[in-house]
């Protein structure tokens, strides 16, 4: 039996044998008391790859958003975000669940920015009838929009927009280094503008478990205290920071391979008539496909043919894929989806 090719997401990317070998010689330590020497080093390393003064290694994306928020919200308090972004859409409602905080919602564009104007035009004044709007949240890549890759220029003009009215900006980067590659810029100008960012090391860059949030030392303080409120002070967990820094150290710099294959995917499949791409041709590492309208089977349908030929890829709504290249793809995985295509289309 041939491998399965597991397009569904980079989440599903298993850590590399280097990793596996740095989590058995790690030295951890207790890390609620500060002393687990591999996530201190993981949480500098990142730090320095966002250009912020200090990182909080974290247990996934959503937990270092969610913490990112609480700390800059209180209750009450009102939080913009484009109404396809991630932290609206995927992550159980849990800023408003657990900090009551208060979510508006703005368009993002198909290419994953939200317009200025309406975020201007959407920021409250100080009458006590109005919640206070404290935070905007931007997210590079854009997932739900395609992979797109938004610039460091609009990054800039968002973090000066929101500075100038007193709120701060929260950067959701988990694949802020697939951003970073797409545009041939260092990640640091993507995160410049942001007061924070979070970005994953368990996506395209393979590390089993975690994300780490990123801001200043005030901010980070803050954040420490609040991932301990919601139980995720970890202790040795040096083991998993370890996996990280080979992520960081090792994966970051091949990510543009991903995007070459997710073109060449794309391309691929432009040749086939039942097929068409609704955000366009691939910016990132991911590529959405939907089936015409008057196509017979249905998106489950279709996938559910393709695993049986060993490629699986992820079901967006009953129309639409979306396929993640990652490292466990190659370019015979490509050739292979065509293939597994061509044969169920
Ligand atoms: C994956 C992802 C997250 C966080 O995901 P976790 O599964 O919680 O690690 C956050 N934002 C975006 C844009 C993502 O794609």
């Amino acid at each position: 039996m041939e491998t399965i090719i597991d397009l569904r997401s980079d989440t599903v990317t298993q850590p590399t044998p280097a990793m596996r070998e740095a989590m058995y010689h790690a030295e951890v330590g207790d890390d609620v008391l500060g002393e687990d020497p591999t996530i201190n080093r993981l949480e500098e390393m990142a730090a320095e790859k966002m250009g912020k003064q200090a990182g909080l290694f974290v247990s996934s994306g959503t937990m270092g958003n969610l913490i990112a928020v609480l700390v800059h919200c209180q209750r009450g308090d009102e939080a913009i975000m484009g109404h396809l972004g991630h932290t609206f859409l995927f992550e159980g409602g849990g800023i408003s669940a657990l900090g009551g905080i208060f979510v508006h919602t703005l368009p993002n564009q198909p290419d994953g920015t939200i317009l200025l104007d309406q975020v201007a035009g959407s920021i409250r004044g100080s009458d006590i009838h109005q919640p206070i709007t404290r935070l905007l949240i931007l997210e590079n890549t854009h997932n739900r929009c395609g992979g797109t890759v938004i610039t460091p220029e609009y990054m800039q003009q968002a973090g000066d927009l929101v500075h100038g009215q007193g709120l701060r900006l929260h950067l959701d980067g988990a694949r802020i280094f697939n951003a970073a590659a797409a545009l041939g810029v260092p990640a640091t100008d993507l995160a410049a503008s942001a007061d924070s960012v979070t970005f994953c090391l368990s996506k395209g860059l393979c590390a089993p478990v975690g994300s780490v949030l990123c801001g200043n030392h005030e901010f980070i303080a803050q954040a420490r205290r609040i991932r301990k409120q919601l139980g995720g002070g970890m202790r040795q967990a040096g083991v998993l920071a370890a996996a990280g820094m080979v992520a960081l150290e090792q994966m970051v710099d091949r990510l543009g391979e991903d995007h070459v294959r997710a073109r060449k995917l794309a391309d691929g499949l432009a040749y086939m008539p039942p097929l068409t791409f609704p955000h366009g041709k691939p910016q990132s590492n991911m590529v959405f496909v939907r089936l015409v309208d008057d196509y017979a089977l249905d998106a489950r349908e279709v996938a559910a043919r393709l695993k049986a030929r060993g490629v699986k890829v992820g079901v967006v709504d009953p129309r639409t894929f979306r396929m993640v290249l990652h490292y466990w793809v190659d370019d015979q995985g490509v050739e292979r989806t065509l293939q597994a295509f061509q044969d169920v289309l």
